[in-house]
């Protein structure tokens, strides 16, 4: 389905009505109230092309993937692969050999973790995160360190919630052979300065992996002009069903790193004497794969790309502007995350109100934020709190929605007084 936009008004180019129309869930009421869905960076809301793509495989199509001679069987393949391909433009990655399906963010941390750390992490070698990343870009990294007697080290976090890549250049060494970093922060929204890291971890050989899981729904990602090695994401936060993501990696890294889980699909020959692998990129997609998600992930790319991934990022940049400025005005709010390079995500806490009972009233006012650590508590331990009020905006939302959430924030502080 293509959109068919509107003159650019406010120099916006979002029919904001038709797109709104395009995902069922927001047209709901909670608590007999407009659901004002503030928390896209959790999980996005799905448009009605990504339901309908899921409806059509299992109605049509569903026969599982790459073994079979019959027509169920190639059509669905078919579909499987053109979604790679689909990936690939996406990202701008050289070769569908470089586009990994996994069930998410998560899992392709862990196969980077697990198969690059068995091919180049040695005793005393370091890998380096930063302070901001989530617990899905920490945690790996902590149990490869365990397991190969690794250092691990963290960039730190200015007050404004960007890199100190002053810091960064300080700790990177000879013995750095991993440096894993969001592309954008789940709690600050910040974006970090990808190329920049880029050079300087090349400069030191060593290998750069980009959580892209907030990063790829908020503006062009094109993976050779950040000249990243790997780059993960979540299909669920880019308007796909849940249980589907991809690892980008180089061609020539990924030929080089030992499979990670063993199964059928990614081998060539078993036999008891020994097993060979499949070529790239089924060597690493073991068993059998989300083929119908991967499918309606494609769908949710020709969607974006139906909007535009340009209009999509200037139309977010201006409700980020919007919701700052308004949300500045309340009197005891503080927000978490002022760099200067930011997605449409905010974090705040009231004044003497704990985050979870301002999560709680917003609520029951139709509003869904987030509370809690979000899956940072180093982040949150760094500025000394034990959790936050996340809004995390996308093209779906609108102004009259922040104006709502102001309100409701004011109803929350007149409760309080
Ligand atoms: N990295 C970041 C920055 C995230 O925000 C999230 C999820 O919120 C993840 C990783 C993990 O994503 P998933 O749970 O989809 O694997």
């Amino acid at each position: 389905m293509r959109l068919v936009f509107a003159t650019k008004i406010n120099n916006v180019s979002i029919d904001i009505n038709k797109v709104r129309a395009d995902f069922p869930i927001l047209s709901q009421k909670i608590y007999g109230k407009d659901l004002i869905y503030l928390d896209s960076g959790a999980t996005a809301q799905k448009p009605q092309c990504v339901i309908d793509a899921e409806t059509e495989m299992y109605t049509h199509w569903n026969s599982n993937i790459h073994r079979g001679v019959h027509f169920l069987s190639n059509q669905s393949t078919d579909r499987y692969e053109k979604s790679r391909t689909i990936i690939k433009d996406f990202l701008n990655a050289k070769s569908e050999k470089e586009v990994i399906f996994t069930s998410g963010t998560t899992a392709s941390i862990n196969l980077v973790a697990h198969s690059l750390g068995d091919f180049c992490i040695e005793k005393g070698d370091e890998i380096i995160v930063t302070e901001m990343e989530h617990h899905s870009n920490i945690v790996p990294w902590q149990l490869l360190c365990q397991r190969k007697g690794a250092v691990l080290k963290v960039i730190p976090v200015t007050d404004c919630g960007e890199l100190n890549i002053d810091a960064f250049k300080s700790i990177i060494s000879e013995r750095t052979k991993i440096v894993s970093v969001a592309h954008v922060s789940n709690t600050l929204g910040t974006i970090n300065p990808i190329n920049e890291i880029a050079q300087i971890v090349h400069n030191y050989n060593a290998y750069f992996v980009v959580d892209g899981a907030q990063g790829v729904q908020h503006g062009k990602v094109d993976v050779q002009a950040m000249d990243c090695d790997f780059y993960a994401f979540s299909g669920h936060k880019l308007y796909a069903p849940t249980g589907i993501g991809v690892l980008y990696g180089k061609e020539e890294i990924l030929e080089q790193m030992p499979p990670y889980m063993g199964g059928g699909d990614m081998i060539k020959e078993v036999s008891f004497n020994g097993t060979t692998f499949a070529e790239l990129p089924l060597k690493f997609e073991a068993g059998t794969s989300n083929y119908v998600g991967a499918y309606a992930l494609g769908e949710a790319i020709n969607y974006v790309n139906s909007v535009g991934v340009d209009n999509i990022e200037e139309y977010e940049q201006d409700l980020l502007k919007y919701a700052t400025n308004k949300l500045s005005t309340i009197d005891g709010l503080k927000i978490y995350g002022t760099a200067k390079n930011k997605v449409c995500t905010i974090s705040f806490l009231l004044d003497g109100i704990h985050h979870y009972d301002t999560g709680m009233i917003l609520d029951k006012l139709g509003i869904a934020v987030r509370t809690g650590h979000h899956c940072t508590q180093p982040l949150t331990e760094r500025f000394n709190i034990d959790g936050i009020v996340r809004a995390s905006f996308t093209f779906y939302n609108t102004k009259a929605e922040v104006d709502a959430l102001y309100d409701g924030l004011l109803k929350v502080k007149q409760m309080f007084s």
